[in-house]
């Protein structure tokens, strides 16, 4: 059929192809760009079987091709209301306010410090039994880091050593000396300076919350402090996630893991030194939770200053790149405008049918069902013994959870565009949880290590 033969609706049905073609080109290259083959593959496929039947209706002219129009129009609207429909946005979120604090003596990370033949180590297991066997189980492994780790590479966990030890630097700088006299500060004004300073500093979101005091562990659970009560009068918190790598995160739970989380420990971890120093200059007190020494419970921190939502496997999922972040938190008497929690029952609901992070788990930490009530507040928990137990015998820190989590993909327009739909429309979601397995994979191997990194003879 000559153009000029083309009616309104063949016009329509060619237009809807192109944009087709166009949008399914672009989330090739953009798949090819993010080193997903097999996106790549199955993009570059459906950019060719897509928009056909719309060029071919809306090209050739045959018996009933206005009735084939109109069928593909429909799917195509209906695709679209699918994806931007709020359909679902009636959403409850249950009620996951802590009602007691934890004592960071209790966590993996205090307990694996204890060293057998001390008093401290004794009093441990005599006032919790229950921790006796699953320690012996973690202490049975290599460790951290440790030589004979399965995922030990020579050059890789002595260059995250490194970095740890970059963070230890900036443990005396976390709290000091507030200067004598007071600048006096807009609430608003210093807020808005203080994000975007930390957005230049390299942080990808920041947000304040009111300081509460589920926020606070009880007992400081390690340094030189272990045992004394936290006692922190401060009123507001700064929370700000880093980015961590998406290459290396693909490799995990391999050695480059434990490289990239050491670094955005370090990162973070100078941007809220800096932060806090700055306030102190200000005239208030203020103090940094870097990795090692936390005062507040970072997650939480972050979540209600508005950084995202926690979900299955415990940690924070931000909007733009999911739980593939770093947190560092500040906090201060400084009087700050608070963002307040930005809720999204989205992100659980999601959670509730994806398991995508439970089945990948090689230690079975992570639960598959429904969250539970711990301790009077609904959340799911995941087992920390298994999960510290297997990263002793890996010598990394694993994040296979945070390596295929779908949240965890690049902040694109692709995967934005994604994120608006699972965002909006109950419909959408369930539609998304098996195409992201389609695309990459339930359980994705891990990705090769880089060539640079074979110099050292690899793992
Ligand atoms: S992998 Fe799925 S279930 Fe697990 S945290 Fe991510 S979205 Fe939730
Ligand atoms: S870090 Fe690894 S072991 Fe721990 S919960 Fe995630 S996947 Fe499981």
């Amino acid at each position: 059929m000559p153009p000029a033969d083309l009616s309104p609706l063949d016009l329509l049905t060619l237009a809807v192809g192109a944009a087709l073609f166009v949008f399914l080109v672009y989330a090739t290259a953009g798949s090819w760009r993010e080193g997903e083959p097999r996106a790549t593959a199955l993009f570059a496929l459906l950019a060719v079987v897509v928009p056909a039947p719309y060029g071919l209706v809306g090209g050739l002219g045959f018996r009933g091709e206005g009735a084939a129009a109109l069928v593909l129009l429909a799917v195509a609207t209906l695709g679209l209301l699918a994806w931007l429909l709020p359909l679902g946005r009636s959403l409850r979120p249950w009620d996951d306010t802590p009602t007691t604090r934890i004592d960071e003596r209790d966590i993996m990370f205090s307990r694996r410090l204890l060293e057998p033949g001390t008093e401290r180590f004794a009093a441990h297991y005599r006032k919790h039994p229950a921790h006796k066997a699953p320690d012996d189980a973690f202490r049975a492994e290599p460790g951290l880091l440790g030589k004979g780790a399965s995922a030990y590479h020579p050059l890789a966990f002595p260059a995250a050593d490194a970095s740890f030890w970059t963070i230890e630097r900036l443990r005396p700088h976390v709290d000091g000396a507030v200067a004598p006299e007071r600048v006096d500060c807009d609430p608003a004004s210093v807020t808005t300076f203080l994000r975007h300073w930390a957005l230049k500093l390299g942080a990808v979101s920041v947000g304040v919350t009111e300081l509460r005091d589920y926020h606070l562990y009880t007992t400081v659970g390690r340094g030189p402090d272990w045992g004394r009560p936290v006692e922190l009068d401060h009123t507001h918190a700064l929370a700000l996630a880093v980015e961590m790598d998406k290459a290396t995160l693909d490799r995990a739970p391999l050695a480059p893991t434990v490289m990239e989380s050491a670094q955005q420990y370090v990162a973070s971890g100078v941007i809220a030194v800096q932060l806090a120093d700055f306030i102190r200059r200000l005239g208030y007190p203020a103090r940094a939770h870097i990795d090692g020494h936390y005062r507040v419970i970072c997650p939480l921190v972050a979540r209600d200053a508005g950084l995202g939502e926690i979900g299955r496997m415990g940690l924070l999922m931000t909007p733009g790149l999911g739980p593939r972040v770093r947190l560092a938190v500040v906090t201060t008497t400084l009087p700050l405008t608070p963002d307040g929690r930005r809720r999204d029952p989205s992100v659980t609901d999601f959670c509730l049918r994806c398991r995508k992070c439970a089945v990948a788990c090689p230690s079975g930490a992570i639960s598959f069902g429904d969250p539970a009530d711990i301790a009077g507040v609904t959340r799911w928990q995941i087992d920390q013994e298994a999960c510290f137990t297997l990263w002793c015998r890996l010598g990394t820190d694993c994040a296979r959870c945070v390596r295929v989590c779908p949240y965890s993909h690049p902040n694109t327009l692709l995967h934005n565009l994604i994120r608006t739909g699972v965002r909006r429309s109950a419909p959408f979601r369930r539609l998304a949880i098996p195409l992201d397995d389609v695309f990459y994979g339930r359980r994705p191997a891990p990705a090769a290590l880089p060539e640079w990194m074979e110099c050292g003879g690899g793992p």
